[in-house]
């Protein structure tokens, strides 16, 4: 099941062309302040037990219909505790990152060429028709695309073992990981208002089938940038699950980030970055 959020903060299923409204599906009263918008982590928690009523509501000739075109799409994450995601996590990267840290920081930090967890501010989180908004106090600083395919938490978990951790992600989403090169710490770099933008649905597990058999390209003005097999990544989903899951319960409702595939590179004003991940569908997003 592909699952959107619509404008007002309302839930989504795509019929082929079209976007099903089925809030009204939902169990729970709908709440549209995004503040207090719990419906959506709910729904990520009880997903399976939803799942009925919303598929039944989906193929109702009676439920409203919008041309998928004209849908104003949202962030398939609302109001999540948190963003979690992984650093260094294709070899080819990190190869690049060599290059990247002398350019930009003067000199190559080992430790950031090991895989770990960060965590991103949620406020960074962008819908897929939304700008990336460029912030004057780095206009002086190289600002890189990262596209990444995205997991959603189920379940979640404390010490969710690695057999077990798809199982926790209700579904997978597309994601640019924007970031500040330079100095200074990787949650602040990646956390200015617009760099995390997702979309443009959510595809359940189901669905979306093993993440290790996606491919992940990015193209900046038509031209491609990055391109790779989530085969390729060096800790699979399942065990950045775990990872990350020792250290901070997942939430329903968290964003992962999975790690940028090589090619990372500068944007500017004005451009254009379509983000393709198979199974999952296609978002283009401009820079202001
Ligand atoms: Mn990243």
């Amino acid at each position: 099941m592909r699952l959107a959020v619509l404008e007002g903060l309302r839930l989504g299923v795509l019929t082929g062309d079209e976007v099903a409204d089925v809030t009204g599906a939902l169990p729970w009263q709908h709440d549209p302040d995004p503040l207090t918008a719990g419906w959506w982590r709910r729904l990520c928690r009880d997903f399976e037990l939803v799942r009925p009523a919303l598929a039944a509501a989906a193929a109702d000739p009676a439920s409203p219909r919008i041309p998928l075109d004209e849908a104003r799409l949202l962030a398939p994450a609302v109001n999540p505790s948190k963003i979690v995601a992984a650093a260094s996590n294709y070899a080819a990267h990190v190869a690049e990152m060599h290059e990247v840290q002398e350019r930009t920081l003067g000199a190559v930090e080992p430790w950031m060429m090991e895989f770990d967890v960060f965590l991103k501010a949620p406020s960074s989180i962008a819908g897929p028709r939304d700008d990336i908004r460029l912030p004057p106090e780095e206009a002086a600083s190289e600002i890189h695309h990262e596209a990444e395919l995205v997991a959603i938490v189920g379940t979640g978990g404390k010490r969710i073992p690695a057999r077990e951790a798809l199982d926790a992600i209700v579904g997978y989403t597309i994601g640019l990981d924007i970031t500040v090169r330079g100095k200074g710490d990787r949650s602040r770099r990646k956390s200015y208002d617009t760099f995390s933008p997702l979309g443009p649905w959510l595809v359940t597990r189901d669905e979306a089938g093993d993440p290790a058999d996606m491919r992940i390209e990015l193209d900046r003005n038509g031209v491609r940038r990055q391109h790779v097999a989530a085969r390729d990544m060096t800790v699979p989903v399942s065990h950045i699950v775990a990872y990350a899951s020792a250290v901070m319960t997942l939430l329903p409702g968290d964003v992962i980030f999975t790690g940028a595939p090589p090619g990372v590179g500068p944007i500017a004003r004005g451009d254009k970055l379509r983000v393709r991940i198979s199974r999952l569908g296609e978002m283009e997003v401009g820079v202001r």
